[in-house]
């Protein structure tokens, strides 16, 4: 059905389709899918990123929480930067750079040593 749904970031109303009897949970969540604000952007731009955190994290769910924790607090400006050191021995680095670019790296350290 077509029907007019508000944006939950910048509360502007739009157009939508949405399937019929759909909740107004349902339609505002389609409005603001469809919204080109910068909050509904930013959103979706984060919504895409746990998506890769998750991936990230697939072997350790418990992990992959806390840093979707921390990316909502380097999202609100409360870190910049964390570090995370699985018993797994790898190490997770979450952070943001100055044009709000989240970027999270996890690594493992391979060191080959041999003595006589
Ligand atoms: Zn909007």
């Amino acid at each position: 059905m077509d029907t007019t749904g508000t944006c939950k970031y910048c509360g502007q109303t739009r157009a939508v389709r949405v399937p019929k009897d759909s909740p107004e949970e349902v339609i505002d969540e389609t409005a603001t899918a469809e919204c080109n604000c910068p909050g509904a952007k930013t959103a979706r731009k984060v919504e895409n990123f746990m998506d890769k955190v998750v991936e990230i994290f697939e072997d350790i769910p418990e992990v992959s929480k806390l840093a979707q924790e921390a990316i909502g607090l380097i999202n609100n400006n409360k870190i910049q930067k964390i570090t995370i050191m699985p018993i797994d021995g790898t190490k997770v680095t979450i952070s943001s750079n100055l044009k709000g670019q989240l970027k999270i790296t996890r690594e493992r350290k391979i060191k080959k040593e041999v003595t006589e």
